[in-house]
């Protein structure tokens, strides 16, 4: 009972469970902003909307992301809805870069938003474009606020956050698959996963890299020497072999 009392004392329990909050259903975005005549985007999951008359968003955004500059002085972001078929590395490439090292946008097909925000159009089935109403300072992040000005729906399917993890962990196979990489399961031979050590990306002999038409049942050990992560590029000596 004293321990209890002891674990709740700075106002919640030290022994609580945080597993808890991955079980909250969310799916994954690119949240992009203009600034002058720069783009920037990031992978985010925490968009939801607040209020439906008039219709309102709400965002968080790491206060250290550019995407974060850009939308605190723009007043607007645009969200991109990703695909159940969007590559790893597609997501990669706007989660696992940041703005102020590459352009982000470059070979990537986008169009103006009505509020200047660019849209992402590959891998995306819709989006919803807003004006910021208000900000909350939490903390390392800002809560953005707004209202939305414009929307569309393509066709396809989102993708949801508990999807993404179970394919980066190897527990489920991606959606899109090139047909060079299909075998039977008779082919599969097993072998020992392996974890990057960057972003957690969990290579899986039996699902192999559809996106790099590495076929499953390729043993890691059998990997190409220049093959990298296929969500942030790192070499193979990034990765360690999973218990
Ligand atoms: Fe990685």
């Amino acid at each position: 009972m004293n321990q209890c009392v002891n674990l709740i004392c700075l106002g919640y329990n030290l022994l609580m469970d945080l597993k808890a909050l991955y079980k909250i259903s969310y799916g994954l975005y690119i949240v992009s902003a203009r600034l002058g005549d720069k783009l920037n985007g990031q992978i985010a999951n925490t968009v939801f909307q607040i209020t439906s008359e008039p219709p309102r968003l709400a965002v968080g955004i790491c206060k250290d992301n550019l995407t974060h500059k850009f939308i605190s002085e723009s007043g607007a972001f645009c969200v991109s809805i990703l695909s159940n078929e969007a590559p790893l590395s597609f997501i990669g490439r706007f989660g696992y870069n940041s703005g102020r090292d590459t352009d982000k946008f470059e070979g990537v097909n986008q169009c103006d938003a009505t509020s200047g925000s660019p849209i992402v159009l590959d891998n995306t089935i819709g989006h919803i474009d807003v004006k910021v109403e208000q900000s909350m300072d939490v903390g390392t992040h800002t809560l953005f606020i707004g209202l939305v000005v414009d929307a569309e729906v393509l066709d396809g399917e989102p993708l949801t956050y508990a999807e993404y993890h179970r394919i980066k962990s190897g527990a489920a196979k991606p959606a899109a698959k090139t047909a060079s990489t299909e075998v039977s399961e008779a082919d599969i031979n097993g072998g020992d996963k392996y974890r990057c050590l960057v972003c957690n990306y969990i290579y899986d002999p039996s699902v192999g890299d559809p996106e790099a038409e590495i076929a499953p049942g390729t043993l890691f050990e059998d990997l190409p020497d220049d093959w990298t992560c296929p969500i942030c590029g790192a070499t193979k000596d990034e990765f360690t072999k999973e218990d």
